[in-house]
């Protein structure tokens, strides 16, 4: 997967991944999604079973700079901007895909966009298999290193996402 490309390309292959690919039934993936390099030190995440089990796709730095805020608290100081989270969401229901919720936003490091339609059903399989563990030993569950454990998350199908330039 080419690095960085414009957060316009990242959705189109993510909302596939997301709604169009089939996930084969002997694999299966971690439940926190998949991530997508985009221009601008920001990565996107598409994540099949977020909030209530729904698709959440989420905006976020790729690498913030942590500075102390007058309370002495951490935080990032190059969060993302005001209108980033409130874009993304216009541009998904722009698509025809229905918002549910949002969360986070500036000025956090991070902003998730909660969709209504849920994932293609062997999206959500395979996360759920991932939670079942691995079943050959199931007293290490998701913490197995075995060969067959590991094939499963390989055969997993992630996102294409096309370098446009
Ligand atoms: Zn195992």
């Amino acid at each position: 997967m080419p690095d960085r490309i414009p957060i316009s390309a990242a959705l189109t292959a993510g909302l596939h991944w997301l709604y169009e690919t089939e996930q084969p039934d002997d694999a299966w993936m971690q439940h926190h999604g998949q991530q997508i390099r985009i221009t601008g030190n920001r990565y996107l995440t598409f994540t099949p079973t977020g909030a209530d089990n729904l698709p959440v796709i989420a905006i976020n730095v790729s690498r913030p700079k942590w500075t102390k805020d007058p309370r002495g608290y951490l935080v990032p100081g190059n969060p993302i901007a005001p209108d980033e989270l409130p874009r993304l969401a216009a541009e998904l229901e722009h698509r025809g895909f229905t918002v549910r919720s949002t969360w986070n936003g500036f000025p956090a490091d991070t902003g998730s966009v909660g969709l209504a339609r849920p994932a293609h059903p062997s999206q959500v399989a395979a996360v759920e298999r991932y939670r079942a563990g691995c079943q050959a030993h199931p007293a290490r569950s998701v913490f197995c290193e075995c060969d067959a454990w590991h094939a499963g998350f390989v055969r997993a199908v992630r996102p294409v996402a096309l370098a446009t330039a």
